[in-house]
């Protein structure tokens, strides 16, 4: 199944991704309309998805929030494929490297990002939605514990992060709409191939970053097993897994991002979206 939202009310989309239907109306207001209070009561909204649902509304991706656009925890983790640590001369990590990317930060699968400093950078990444949540998720129930896969954009500040020493990743990767991600969830059992997924960036159209998730370090299934272990995963939250090498700060020269810039990131067979780097309002 597939779930979006849209003015902050939540949806089923259909297979095609044309069109989808209002989870609260269409369940004649058995279920709520609030994306946590969905995530929640996930294995309910997945029942009610794999029955007869009447796609009534079209679906314009363009139209879309985040598809958890009040997730209460955002985590990101560094480091994550082993192209990338080694271009940024880092050893490999024993423990996933984590930080927060805090919520505020989060914008529309097709929303603008504001682009005002000299060395913002792109990170495509495959990104983790959480159902039901809890604490100490066994590696057999990680997977279950998944409301859906989407793709996003860890939109970074690279001057911001390295401002001090050691490097402090959270603020960085937080301004105002540096956390795009979506357009919709597609739940794992959809994805048949889940751990091997491939992941592109393009910057106006040139590739700039490509990877299977198969060169993740530390899998889906490792990432939700050891957070869950240290704090509990509420419903909701969001999990941007790594990005692979290509970005902007390692190339040389640097490439950062600039206003006329755009941005296409793609987890094939899953999820596009688009951003538009804007310069200041
Ligand atoms: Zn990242």
């Amino acid at each position: 199944m597939r779930f979006a939202v849209q003015a902050g009310r939540s949806k089923v989309v259909s297979s095609d991704g044309k069109m989808m239907a209002d989870v609260e109306r269409s369940s004649g207001g058995r279920l709520p309309s609030d994306p946590n209070s969905c995530f929640a009561r996930w294995s309910e909204v997945v029942a009610f998805a794999s029955g007869s649902v009447n796609f009534d509304e079209p679906c314009d991706q363009t139209s879309l929030d985040a598809p958890s656009p009040h997730a209460r925890q955002v985590f990101g983790i560094g480091l994550n494929y082993r192209h990338h640590a080694e271009e940024s001369n880092m050893p490999i990590p024993t423990a996933p490297l984590t930080f927060p990317k805090f919520p505020s930060s989060i914008n529309a699968p097709f929303g603008d990002v504001i682009i005002d400093v000299p060395a913002g950078d792109f990170e495509a990444e495959l990104v983790v939605v959480v159902g039901s949540g809890g604490r100490n998720i066994e590696a057999s129930r990680a997977w279950d514990a998944i409301a859906g896969i989407c793709v996003g954009q860890d939109i970074s500040d690279r001057a911001l992060q390295f401002a001090s020493q050691p490097p402090q990743f959270g603020l960085g990767k937080s301004r105002l709409g540096y956390s795009p991600f979506g357009p919709w969830l597609t739940s794992p059992d959809a994805v048949p191939n889940r751990d091997a997924l491939q992941l592109s960036c393009h910057l106006n159209g040139e590739e700039m970053q490509t990877t299977n998730t198969n060169d993740l370090i530390f899998s889906v299934t490792d990432l939700v097993t050891y957070l869950s272990s240290i704090v509990e995963l509420l419903p909701g939250d969001v999990i941007f897994t790594g990005t692979p090498g290509g970005i902007g700060a390692t190339r040389k020269p640097p490439r950062f991002l600039a206003p006329g810039d755009v941005l296409t990131t793609s987890l094939a067979g899953v999820a596009t979206i688009t951003n538009t780097c804007v310069g200041p309002k």
